[in-house]
């Protein structure tokens, strides 16, 4: 990765070609378009297809006709693994384009849209295309005179949706899975965010993914999103985005079919740093990264900094130097750290909950500007907030961008409490070179996952999900697997 070969695809048309639906791009019902504006700069980037109801219909029907066919669903899993291994490949061949083109439209600095992006996707197809010829079904222990078989059968459509943020990691980690273990899906990708996702439709075709076993269905929430949870065929919904839209499926599965919803919902993680941490320094600089990188529009971004009493000064000052640090500007030069916050609404709701933070007495260290307006592009100062209490909007709820909220603690119960003191529970930090707190905290912590003495990393090998409103279910890991199949038993009287 060179700055001239990104500078080269900055200028690539990438006016899309509709949705993708039946193996082939398409205006879709009413031929509408909706304008994606760039965060770099603002300026119109790409007409994304708007679809409608009667779109989502026929794309499902088309997911429908493939799986009841068996051309993917009745494949050999090693055939299946063939196809989603050269998948793999083509995202690799094209990562930097398609990398830049994710960058254009959501705003993720290249150096982590890069590997965050375009080479986990290349992992997390590889990942399942060579697990999939390695999950067994069961012999049950049963009486001489019958045989109880466990098999793993394909659950039907698959209907994905997925955030702005990471839409190529997540929408990955949702569709690699769905299909290696026989699924036909209909993706919906965020209305700002759909670019990378319909290259992946166009690689999946290339690679040999038979029409109609994977469909892209672009445009708003509010209207493809809502048709696909309300679809009749559509056997489980699987999702990362907010709380509110994560109820709406629910009710939209209750007046429908009952499908299985899988939900992440994201979080405001406790970052937990203790007075006897390693490495204090050390603690300082990854906890910046935690929370300010990609301007914090990461799920399980380290978003609420609980600090021990006695180094909290200390403690704050050194992050804050690191907060200042940061080279904010054009996600698309190598040299920014942080890129922009993907688009004004999301950048005004960044400042007001830094203004009613304000209001209900926290202290602003460093941050809670915009930046970089000459650009005409969405950026946002890192921002650190001291004072901030239990029962403060800024402790409680999600910012999905750059402000840190911070707050005091005396001793271990109290860390505990702090942490598991909001509605989440999806991902956590503990600094401390005691190993037994260290597995007290993993313990008590109430979260899909406790890093400890690092924050963020995780790679595919472990699952991740949320307990309490960030959601059910897992991506990434085997068990991710197991939602995109149903146990169907066979007793067999011999
Ligand atoms: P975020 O705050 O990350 O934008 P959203 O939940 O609004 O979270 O969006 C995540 C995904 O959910 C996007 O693809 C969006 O279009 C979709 N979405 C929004 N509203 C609905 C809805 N009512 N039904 C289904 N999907 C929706």
């Amino acid at each position: 990765m060179d700055q001239a070969s990104i500078n080269a695809l900055r200028a690539l048309d990438v006016t899309p070609r509709g949705h993708f639906i039946n193996g082939a791009f398409c205006a879709g019902e009413t031929g509408a378009q909706h304008q994606v504006l760039s965060p770099i700069d603002g300026l119109p980037l790409a007409q994304i297809a708007e679809g409608s109801p009667a779109d989502v219909d026929t794309a499902v029907r088309a997911a429908r006709v493939a799986f009841e066919d068996g051309r993917w669903s009745r494949m050999a899993p090693a055939a299946r693994k063939k196809v989603l291994l050269k998948l793999g490949d083509l995202i690799e061949a094209h990562a930097l384009e398609i990398a830049v083109l994710g960058v254009r439209d959501n705003g993720t600095e290249i150096n982590m849209a890069y590997k965050a992006e375009a080479l986990s996707a290349v992992a997390t197809f590889r990942y399942y295309a060579e697990a999939i010829d390695k999950v067994y079904g069961q012999i049950a222990p049963t009486s001489q005179d019958v045989l109880g078989l466990v098999h793993h059968a394909p659950v039907g459509v698959v209907g994905a949706i997925v955030p702005w943020n990471f839409p190529l990691m997540i929408g990955s980690w949702k569709i690699a899975p769905a299909l290696a273990a026989g699924n036909s899906v209909v993706l919906k990708p965020a209305e700002s965010a759909s670019l990378s996702l319909l290259k992946i439709a166009e690689l999946a075709a290339e690679a040999g993914v038979p029409d109609g076993v994977f469909n892209v269905v672009t445009g708003r929430g509010a209207v493809v999103g809502e048709a696909l949870a309300l679809s009749m065929d559509v056997d489980i919904m699987v999702f990362t985005g907010s709380g509110a839209t994560g109820r709406r499926l629910l009710e939209n599965s209750a007046r429908s079919n009952l499908k299985r919803c899988y939900l992440e919902l994201g979080g405001k993680s406790p970052n937990i740093i203790f007075a006897d941490a390693p490495d204090l320094a050390e603690a300082a600089k990854i906890s910046a990264a935690g929370i300010f990188r990609n301007s914090g529009q990461v799920c399980v971004a380290g978003s609420r900094l609980l600090v021990q009493q006695e180094i909290f000064e200390d403690f704050v000052a050194e992050i804050t130097l690191h907060a200042d640090g940061f080279r904010v500007g054009d996600p698309l030069d190598l040299k920014s750290q942080i890129g922009a916050v993907h688009s004004l609404p999301e950048l005004e709701a960044n400042l007001d909950f830094v203004t009613q933070a304000e209001a209900e007495g926290a202290e602003r260290r460093t941050g809670g500007t915009r930046i970089l307006t000459e650009t005409g592009g969405y950026y946002m100062a890192p921002t650190v907030m001291t004072g901030v209490k239990q029962s403060d909007n800024l402790f409680q709820n999600e910012v999905f961008g750059p402000v840190l909220a911070v707050t005091p603690f005396k001793n271990e119960d109290e860390a505990i409490r702090l942490a598991n003191a909001t509605e989440y529970g999806l991902a956590a930090g503990v600094w401390t070179a005691n190993l037994s707190r260290a597995h007290r905290m993993v313990a008590g912590i109430r979260a899909g996952v406790v890093h400890v003495n690092t924050y963020g990393g995780a790679d595919l090998t472990v699952p991740l999900g949320g307990v309490g409103q960030s959601g059910n279910g897992h991506d990434k890991s085997l068990h991710a697997l197991d939602k995109y199949f149903d146990l169907k038993t066979a007793w067999i009287k011999i």
